[in-house]
């Protein structure tokens, strides 16, 4: 049952807590039952975002950049009445993966109180940050670690995974 003091405790001081806590992380992606782990992430996830205003928050929008993948670029372009080409060339550049991603950040389309400017037709990448109900979760550790610094849903499932994990382990004999 969801226990509001216990939460707060939890997501005080967040960032600090996680960035302690990164090996322990690692670990646990790296040893625990992934079949588990997936099977107990669309409730976490619920969860996270249920608790947790992103609105409050765009750290990813305001530090990172999404990929700008083909799709992406035409509906967007198409939506702000751009040629493909002049829209990449406003605002975007290539990153060392070959990939499209923003010039500068913050992301040039976070408007206003945290809004996304094209939210309806933003980036895939955007749609599925923080890959919290994906197996991107397990499946690229590194990509979590970093998430789990700037990203507070990240935080809070890794949080729940390994509580949980906790309580799956046999209980010793009284
Ligand atoms: S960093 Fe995480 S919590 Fe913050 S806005 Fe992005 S997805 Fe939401
Ligand atoms: S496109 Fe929108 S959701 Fe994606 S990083 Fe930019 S402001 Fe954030």
């Amino acid at each position: 049952m969801h226990q509001p003091g216990k939460e707060q405790d939890l997501m005080r001081n967040w960032e600090q807590k996680s960035a302690v806590r990164r090996k322990a992380y690692a670990q646990f992606l790296r040893d625990a039952d992934k079949n588990l782990i997936l099977k107990q992430l669309p409730e976490l996830h619920e969860e996270a975002f249920t608790r947790i205003d992103c609105l409050g928050c765009a750290n990813c929008c305001k530090k990172y950049s999404p990929r700008f993948k083909t799709p992406d670029i035409k509906r967007i372009a198409k939506v702000l009445k751009m040629k493909e080409g002049d829209f990449i060339e406003t605002y975007l550049k290539l990153d060392e993966e070959g990939d499209y991603v923003v010039k500068s950040t913050p992301c040039p389309f976070l408007g206003d109180n945290n809004h996304c400017g094209i939210y309806e037709n933003r980036p895939s990448d955007c749609r599925r940050f923080p890959y919290t109900n994906e197996d991107i979760l397990v499946k690229r550790k590194q990509l979590t670690l970093k998430n789990s610094e700037f990203c507070p849903i990240v935080y809070f499932v890794l949080e729940g995974l390994m509580k949980q994990g906790m309580n799956d382990l046999p209980q010793k004999d009284q």
